[in-house]
């Protein structure tokens, strides 16, 4: 026996297994043919088993054609697909290749599954079929099977893509692809200790490669549950990647979108630069929508005021009474779209801004805006006179989001269980308007569940 043999043999594949390969043949050493490590490898699955391989395309293609459109994820399934007996299914941008008995069960039916890894692919029903995995000469990274459990959890970050097959009449089929991948993935590397700690991976070597064989069931599910857990946990930590960037970004958007949140950004300036300001935004998941504070009309009554006539009634003016006489001005005067309320401002003048007024008074059924305005609050020169009164609130200039004093934890209690329906504005202060911005909504972020 060849030792290529030998090694594969000694790697734990079980006679009949359905085994599916990713692979770098170059990592094994240079002498090695592909058509020898496909032979060793059906040997190791032996006849009753089923050998499968990606054969991915490249975006480029007009359209897929499974008999002829190449595999661009390395030379070994190049040749694997054009071997007599290898099925290849017909999902236009993540196609797979099968020879054995199986090959019709795993791969028949492929682009009808709602996205080419999730549920009812090739991937999914391997795991589910206690298929072995083995990764030959690369890394966790290439772990198609990921992309199965962020399916499966219908993640954020996936999307949508047009796509074009040949059918097997030669005509070519127009598909809308849903929950393609793309992108990067740097954290995968991470779950290796967890496969490691739950004893999932044996360890091996074919030539110069390092190999890790797994049965594909619990490492799906291991990977399901450590991204249920976190959904970024795949992601790049940090904030140096684009793509892991966009990918958190949407992650916090849904959950945003869960706890029924509006927000928006109250800035005391034009950003220098709205473009990458709205960039900035999207970053942090929030729909790009800012507002300058001068924009937003307020009449701020001072204790035991009669609300006035706003001075014009062709934009939406928010009254904004007195903590204390919230509750005696319920009924909205005419001319006012709304209510403002300022839990910071409740909170200096000595009152519990949520259960003192928001929960036991039941101000939050008329409340329509609330201010999230902690944080360094020094306003005064580019604050309308409507807003002014921002500025004269906090005197120490620095006030801390979530560390108490504006009870900010109970604007995300409100928000998770939509006891407030209304429109949540960060205020920035003034200063450096992307460091401030960027800094509040980290802090903003850190609040969230
Ligand atoms: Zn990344």
């Amino acid at each position: 026996m060849s030792i290529l043999k030998q090694e594969i043999q000694s790697l734990g594949i079980a006679k009949g297994a359905t085994l599916f390969v990713h692979c770098s043949l170059k990592a094994i050493g240079a002498e090695t043919q592909a058509e020898t490590l496909i032979g060793a490898l059906r040997d190791a699955v032996s006849e009753d088993g089923t050998l499968m391989f990606p054969t991915f395309t490249s975006r480029q293609e007009d359209y897929f054609d499974p008999d002829n459109t190449p595999s661009v994820v390395g030379v070994v399934t190049e040749v694997f697909r054009k071997m007599p007996g290898t099925l290849r299914s017909k999902h236009p941008r993540h196609p797979v290749a099968a020879q054995g008995p199986l090959a019709h069960q795993l791969l028949d039916g492929h682009e009808n599954a709602v996205g080419p890894c999730g549920l009812d692919t090739p991937f999914e029903r391997h795991a589910r079929m206690g298929g072995q995995l083995l990764l030959i000469g690369v890394d966790f990274d290439t772990l198609t099977l990921l992309h199965t459990a962020e399916a499966i959890l219908e993640l954020p970050y996936l999307s949508d893509f047009k796509g074009k097959y040949l059918d097997k009449n030669g005509k070519v089929q127009h598909i809308m692809m849903h929950q393609i991948p793309g992108g990067h993935r740097g954290g995968v590397h991470s779950f290796e200790k967890v496969f490691r700690q739950r004893d999932l991976i044996s360890y091996g070597s074919i030539g110069n490669a390092r190999t890790m064989l797994m049965d594909a069931g619990p490492a799906l599910d291991t990977m399901i549950e450590l991204l249920r857990g976190d959904p970024a946990a795949a992601l790049c930590p940090g904030d140096y990647c684009g793509d892991c960037v966009d990918f958190k970004a949407k992650i916090r958007a849904k959950q945003l979108g869960y706890l029924g949140a509006k927000l928006s950004i109250l800035l005391p300036g034009n950003p220098k630069n709205p473009n990458n300001f709205k960039k900035m935004l999207e970053q942090f998941g929030i729909t790009p929508r800012f507002e300058l504070a001068s924009d937003l009309n307020i009449v701020k009554l001072k204790r035991d005021q009669d609300p006035p006539t706003p001075p014009n009634n062709e934009s939406p003016w928010i009254l904004q009474p007195a903590p204390e006489d919230l509750v005696k001005v319920e009924k909205l005067p005419d001319g006012y779209a709304g209510f403002a309320y300022a839990p910071l401002e409740a909170a200096r003048a000595g009152i519990e801004p949520f259960y003192g007024v928001l929960y036991k008074e039941k101000c939050r059924d008329y409340v329509t805006d609330i201010f999230i305005e902690d944080g360094l609050t020094d306003l005064p020169e580019t604050m309308t006179p409507s807003l002014e009164y921002l500025s004269e609130l906090v005197t120490e200039k620095r006030i801390v989001l979530g560390q108490g004093h504006g009870q900010l934890r109970e604007i995300i209690s409100a928000m998770r269980m939509r006891n407030f329906s209304g429109r949540y504005h960060i205020v920035v202060p003034k200063g450096d308007l992307y460091v401030e911005t960027m800094r509040l909504l980290e802090e903003f972020w850190a609040l969230l569940p």
